[in-house]
Order: C-alpha cells, then structure tokens, then sequence
C-alpha cells in the first residue's frame, strides 16, 4: 500500500506570498481538474483532470518549429504564416500530452507550457517547509486550492496531516461539489475551509456553473455540524450572473441560518480571459461583462452586514 508521502495531487501552481487564501502570508497549491464548469472561471488551465499545453501569444515569435517538433500532428501552420497574428494552430483534441514534452522543452521562447504535474506529498511539503518562517511570523500557513482541490481527496488530507505535524494552518478553497464521504476525511485535519456559494437558486446555479448546488450546500451545513473546520463563505460576485440584492440577500440568510459569521465577496475581474485563446477555447461568459463598480460592491457588502454579517471584499 502507498504511504502518505508518496501520495500525489495533480499540481498547476504552487504561489508563495499569496495574501488572498486565508489568514497571514500563505503559500498556495492550486490541484487541477473541477467538477465545476463556472462560466467566469478565471483559471481555465485549472479545469480538466489531466495535463494541459498552454500556447503564450506574448511570447510567440512564430517561427514555426513546434509544427515540426509535435509528431502526433497536434501543431499546425496557420493560414497565413508569417502574418503578426498567425500563431501555430494547437489541436488539443489530437495532443497527446506526451510526457516528454517535445514541444514545450523544443520552443526556445518558453512560448509553450505544460499546466500539471503530478507531485508528491513529500515534493509539495519540501516547498511548504521552506516556507514555514514566513507562515510562523505572519499567522498564515498553506491553502490548498484550484480546480477543486477535494477531488485529490487523499493527498489533500496526507498534506494536511504532516501540516499539522508541522503545526502549520491548513485552509482548503472547496466548491463544494463532491461526495461528502471524500470530504469529510480532509476536514479532520482542515482548519479552515473558504467555501464557494455561487447561486442560491438551483436551476440557476446549474446554468452558471453546469452542477445544481443541492449537494453544495448540504456539504457546507455537514462541516459545520460533524466537523471542527471553521468555515468562511465565498461569493464571486458576477454582474448579471449572481449579483442581484435577492441573491445576496438569499446567501446572507443561508449564511446565518447554517451559523457562519463570514463572508467574503468576490468581486469579478476579467484576469483569466486571456488564457482561454492559449487553450483553444472560448471565453464563456462573454468580453461584454464589466467589473462592478465600487459602489455596487460596497451596497452589496452593506447587505451582509444588514444581516450582521462580517463581510469582508477579497481579490
Ligand atoms: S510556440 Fe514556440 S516554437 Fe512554436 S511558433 Fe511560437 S515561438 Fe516558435
Ligand atoms: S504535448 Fe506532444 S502531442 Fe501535444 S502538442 Fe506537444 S508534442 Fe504534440
């Protein structure tokens, strides 16, 4: 049987110094693959449950040699080579994710990437351990995050086991949207989950993010009930999407009825939509939705605390 350490979570990012994810300085491990498919999602790369070839249109000179590195016949001539926006064309259908990497190792201009790598217990606590000084002086410690962290379900809690070994807080980003009996073992070593809450409204939580949230808010109500895991609620506040005051005033209610004290909101941004063309994919919701203005943020924040709720604004 494999030991703890030798567990491995499919990892995308490890972002030290992040100030967003939880309590003091924490370093942040995002896993890949989400139930989830939020038609905002700023991290597209985070999304399927295998690796990914991420094309920089940045860093593209055009010269073409990938066509040739990939044999599986994956990269192909644009229409018009040599023309300022004819990149190589990526099939991802075709891409084979081959572990050599041809492509990414063979593209001089770092132009190519591959997103995920599967790692370690052991790897990612090597990282986390350098870190600790930063968590110790700062009251902050590791997030795990992603994707949807709780579908590597156990390297999330040997992680956190040897965190806590290590006296290092643990917060865990979580959708929500998985079996409560894979859940439930991560929390026992969970201090603090920040949990999303996208939609009251099951038909239209299932529109906006492709899964109803029955099972979500069941799962939040169980970890506040059969756990020590305290609990922060999450709002990405999406214009025309989530943002009405029926809906935020739904989610303080459900906040208050369940027993949680905190909730932060979300504000949309528009940081991810560039990485859906390096993808191959569209921008689901859309280039015509803009951020919220401050002051629709600032009423929205003014409704949970109407309701006596510690509201805070995060990034
Ligand atoms: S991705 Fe790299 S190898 Fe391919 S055309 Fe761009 S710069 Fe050249
Ligand atoms: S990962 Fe392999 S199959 Fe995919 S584009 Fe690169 S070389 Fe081709």
């Amino acid at each position: 049987m494999m030991s703890d350490s030798e567990k491995k979570g499919l990892v995308f990012n490890v972002q030290g110094y992040s100030i967003q994810d939880g309590p003091g300085i924490r370093t942040t491990v995002f896993l890949k693959g989400c139930p989830l498919t939020c038609l905002w999602c700023s991290n597209p790369e985070s999304q399927l449950f295998h690796s990914d070839i991420l094309h920089s249109t940045t860093k593209c000179v055009r010269c073409y040699r990938c066509v040739n590195l990939c044999k599986k016949g994956a990269i192909s001539l644009p229409k018009n080579p040599g023309a300022e926006d004819a990149f190589p064309i990526i099939n991802h259908k075709i891409c084979a994710k081959c572990d050599d990497h041809t492509c990414v190792y063979g593209c001089y201009e770092s132009a190519l990437s591959d997103v995920g790598k599967l790692m370690t217990v052991d790897e990612v606590m090597d990282i986390l351990l350098a870190d600790a000084p930063f968590f110790q002086q700062s009251g902050g410690g590791v997030t795990l995050s992603g994707g949807e962290p709780l579908l590597h379900d156990e390297f999330c809690r040997a992680l956190f086991k040897e965190c806590r070994n290590q006296y290092i807080h643990t917060a865990i980003e979580t959708c929500g949207y998985v079996p409560w009996e894979k859940m439930k073992p991560v929390m026992e070593f969970t201090d603090l989950a920040l949990f999303d809450v996208k939609h009251m409204n099951s038909e239209t939580h299932k529109k906006l993010t492709g899964v109803p949230n029955e099972l979500i808010l069941s799962n939040l109500q169980k970890i506040l009930t059969e756990t020590k895991t305290a609990v922060t609620i999450r709002v990405p506040v999406i214009p025309g999407a989530n943002d009405s005051d029926e809906n935020m005033h739904a989610t303080a209610e459900f906040a208050v009825k369940v027993g949680v004290r905190n909730v932060d909101i979300m504000p949309y941004h528009r940081l991810g939509t560039g990485k859906y063309a390096g993808l191959g994919r569209e921008y689901p919701l859309g280039l015509d939705v803009t951020e919220l203005p401050k002051e629709r943020v600032k009423e929205i924040q003014e409704i949970y605390q109407s309701h006596g709720i510690i509201c805070n604004v995060g990034g």
